[in-house]
This record gives C-alpha cells, sequence and structure tokens, in this order.
C-alpha cells in the first residue's frame, strides 16, 4: 500500500515513542507526519492546518490533557479524519471513545498497544482505506437532513449483506442487512454517517421498515434460486419504542412469503437497557410471531445477567472489539468466552462479530462459538453480489 499522500499526526509525551512512531511512519512510506508533545499543543496545530489530517495517532495516557480528552475535542471540532488510540485499550473503553467520536462523524480506526512496531502500525494504518472502494467520499457529511428523507424515498438507501457462517461446518446460513445510501454520483455513504441523523430526525421507522422490506425482497429473490439463508436486520430504539412496529414487521415479511422464524431483528445491547420497560413489550410480541431476537453488540452495554434472562433473545452478538485479536489478548479471550458460557446456558445461538483473522477463527471454534461474521469470510456487499461472494469463500482448516 502506498501512503504518500496520508497525512498523520502523532501526539505522545514520551520523546522516545514519538520519535519511533515518527521513523516506522516514515519507513511505511508517510511523507506528511505532524508531531506534538501534549494533547493541548497539539490541538493548537490541528485549528491551524488548512484540511485535518487523515489520521492522528493518540497516545491516551499523557500530563496535562489525556488523549480522551484530546480526541473528544477532535470529534468535536472535526480536527482531523479518523483517530488511532495508542494504549492497551480494554474493549469497553474503546467503544466509549469509539461511540463519541462516531457521533461526530470522526473514525476510530482501532487501538495498538505499546510498544508501536511496523507492523501494528501498518495493520491499524490499512483500516484507514478500508472503506475506501466501498465509500469513496465517505467522511464529507455534505448533506441536511431533508436530503436523507428524499434519499430514503428515492430508494437511495439499500441494504448491503455481509455474509454469516457456521464455524462448524463453514457453511453460509446467514446474512446481515446493512444500510448503505447509494447517493446519484455514484458515492456510497457508510451508516454511522446518516442512520444517527435518521433517528434523530424522526426517521427511524421509516429506517427499518425500509431495511426489512429490502432485506426481504433479496430473501425472497435468493430463496427462489435455491439459497436459502436468514436475514438479520438491525432495529433502532426508536422502532422499538412504537407499538405499532410488531404487526407493521409481520406484514412486511409475510407480504413476500417469509416466515418470521427466518427473520432475526438485532437490538444493540445498550438500546434494550435504555428502553427495558417500553420495549420489553414489543419483543416479546415479536418473539411470539416468530421472529428471531439478538443482541447486538454484546459487552458493550450494562445489562445484568437478571435483565438478559428475562427478555426473550434467540441469539446473543459478540461485539467486534472483544473478538478482533482475541487469540492473542487473554483479556479480550476471557470476555468471550464468559459470553459465550453465558449464552449457551441461557439457550441462545452465538454468533462472533468482526472475525478478520483465521487465528481468532480457529480459536473461537474451539471454545465453542456457534456462527461467525468478519471480513475473513466476506465484507457486506450489494445483495447482487453476495452470491459469487458466497462461492469465494473457503472455510480454514481447523
Ligand atoms: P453493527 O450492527 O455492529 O454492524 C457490524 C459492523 O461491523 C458493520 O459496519 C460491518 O461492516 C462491520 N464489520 C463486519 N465485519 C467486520 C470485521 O471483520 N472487522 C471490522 N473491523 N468490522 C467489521 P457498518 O456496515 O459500517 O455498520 C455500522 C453500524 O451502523 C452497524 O453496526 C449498526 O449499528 C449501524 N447500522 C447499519 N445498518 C443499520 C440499519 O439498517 N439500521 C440501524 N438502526 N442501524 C444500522
Ligand atoms: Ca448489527
Ligand atoms: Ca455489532
Amino acid at each position: 500500500m502506498a501512503w504518500n499522500d496520508l497525512q498523520v499526526m502523532v501526539v505522545e509525551d514520551h520523546g522516545f515513542q514519538r520519535r519511533i512512531a515518527v521513523r516506522l511512519l516514515a519507513e511505511l512510506g508517510v511523507k506528511q507526519v505532524l508531531e506534538c508533545a501534549d494533547g493541548l499543543h497539539a490541538m493548537e496545530i490541528l485549528r491551524l492546518q488548512p484540511v485535518p489530517p487523515d489520521v492522528v495517532l493518540v497516545d491516551l495516557d499523557m500530563p496535562g490533557m489525556d488523549g480522551i480528552e484530546c480526541i473528544s475535542h477532535i470529534a468535536h471540532e472535526h480536527l482531523a479524519r479518523s483517530v488511532v488510540v495508542v494504549s492497551a485499550l480494554d474493549p469497553a473503553l474503546l467503544n466509549t471513545v469509539q461511540t463519541m467520536a462516531r457521533a461526530y462523524g470522526l473514525r476510530v480506526l482501532g487501538s495498538v498497544e505499546k510498544p508501536l512496531t511496523r507492523d501494528k502500525l501498518e495493520a491499524v494504518l490499512n483500516r484507514f482505506d478500508e472503506h475506501a472502494g466501498e465509500d469513496p467520499d465517505d467522511a464529507v457529511e455534505d448533506f441536511t437532513a431533508q436530503d436523507l428523507a428524499d434519499a430514503l424515498a428515492n430508494g437511495e438507501i439499500v441494504a448491503w449483506f455481509q455474509p454469516q457462517v457456521e464455524f462448524a461446518n463453514g457453511q453460509v446460513i446467514g446474512a446481515e442487512a446493512l444500510a448503505r445510501w447509494e447517493r446519484p454520483d455514484g458515492s456510497v455513504v457508510r451508516p454511522d454517517l446518516f442512520v444517527p441523523i435518521l433517528e434523530r430526525e424522526g426517521m427511524a421507522n421509516a429506517l427499518t421498515d425500509c431495511m426489512l422490506e429490502e432485506a426481504c425482497r433479496w430473501k425472497q429473490h435468493w430463496d427462489h434460486g435455491g439459497t436459502r439463508i436468514k436475514m438479520s436486520v438491525n432495529v433502532s430504539a426508536v422502532a422499538l419504542a412504537d407499538p405499532s412496529s410488531a404487526d407493521r414487521y409481520q406484514a412486511i415479511v409475510e407480504s413476500h412469503d417469509i416466515k418470521p422464524e427466518e427473520m432475526i431483528l438485532e437490538i444493540t445491547e445498550s438500546t434494550v437497557m435504555t428502553d427495558a420497560a417500553r420495549g420489553l413489550g414489543l419483543l416479546a410480541r415479536l418473539r411470539l410471531k416468530g421472529f428471531g431476537l439478538s443482541i447486538d453488540d454484546f459487552g458493550t452495554g450494562y445489562s445484568s445477567l437478571a435483565h438478559l434472562s428475562q427478555i426473550p433473545f434467540t441469539e446473543l452478538k459478540i461485539d467486534q472489539g472483544f473478538v478482533i485479536g482475541a487469540h492473542a489478548q487473554p483479556r479480550k479471550r476471557a470476555v468471550v468466552e464468559a459470553s459465550l458460557d453465558l449464552a449457551h446456558k441461557l439457550g441462545l445461538t452465538t454468533v462472533a462479530e468482526g472475525v478478520e483473522s483465521i487465528e481468532d477463527w480457529q480459536m473461537l471454534a474451539e471454545i465453542g462459538c456457534d456462527i461467525a461474521q468478519g471480513y475473513l469470510i466476506g465484507r457486506p456487499v450489494p445483495g447482487s453480489e453476495l452470491q459469487a461472494a458466497i462461492g469465494r469463500w473457503r472455510r480454514p482448516v481447523h
């Protein structure tokens, strides 16, 4: 990969470690590097940049302004396009940083444990381009809520699909529908940039209905072609609060000759916990109608065991923050193992999200996870490309 054009800033109070970071960046071919010894100084320099740098590497533990405060300023003031956290951060904390950053349209590429090495740096910088082919114009939030409403009405908000496979036999048994905004100019906008706006502007129901509709339409198409897979659809918190949602979802599914049993509705753990009382009745009704219910991003919310066992979930998805690199990180592995244990005791199917490497695949297979989803198997693709993607997939040998 050529990083000639990448602009990177290093914010690190430790002189030696800062020089190492700068040297490694130079070795990787990054020509435009800014360096700063503390957060406050970094803010001053960033505010003077005509164009925000592509990536800022931020050390979390610094005197004066620490890394979290630094990232929060960068996010608020749009001072960079993405950040990398340099620290052996636990995934729950990284998730907090990610959620905070995402709300302002800033990407967190990931975290890197010290000492920094060339391989670690290269792996995390590779993520900068991850969405590049997919989202040529990403991170430019040059649209209004009205543009989004029009996009929904014009069918520009569509579902892309990411395959899910069984660890036991490597078979593709499902796909998650992920929202993409395909703009008329050919660019594709990621959901983190527009889903929060739709939710804020009262269009959460319209989005969820649209995605369910899309997933059903494609499922019907694949069913006819002989590929029978389950479909998972993300449901917004706001949609959960509307009692009429259960009947609407049933009507959408049935209008495509699909049984609710073949659809899985994903609800994030944090959503369920904040809207628990209101959402519970609806979840119970959806379950009664036969829909599968999945608890998404498990490990990042604050569910108590008592709470979890009360809700009629059928599936638990372990957050990718705990999965990526789990084979080499005992703390992540411990969270994954405990989640699998809990899920299986409650009779839930387990899905690991963010399976990127063969090493993680092997570890997850060994400890008894049921289903894998992640870049190792395939990235999200437009519906028209899913069958080809499934055809390319080969299960790693155990
Ligand atoms: P999510 O529901 O947790 O979806 C999984 C995200 O992880 C997707 O990002 C997917 O592309 C990404 N991913 C999958 N495998 C890997 C992997 O191996 N490594 C890494 N690093 N990432 C992986 P995407 O499509 O950008 O979606 C981001 C989030 O936007 C979703 O997170 C979900 O919370 C939200 N979202 C997407 N579609 C919808 C939707 O239709 N409705 C609602 N309410 N939210 C949606
Ligand atoms: Ca999901
Ligand atoms: Ca997730």
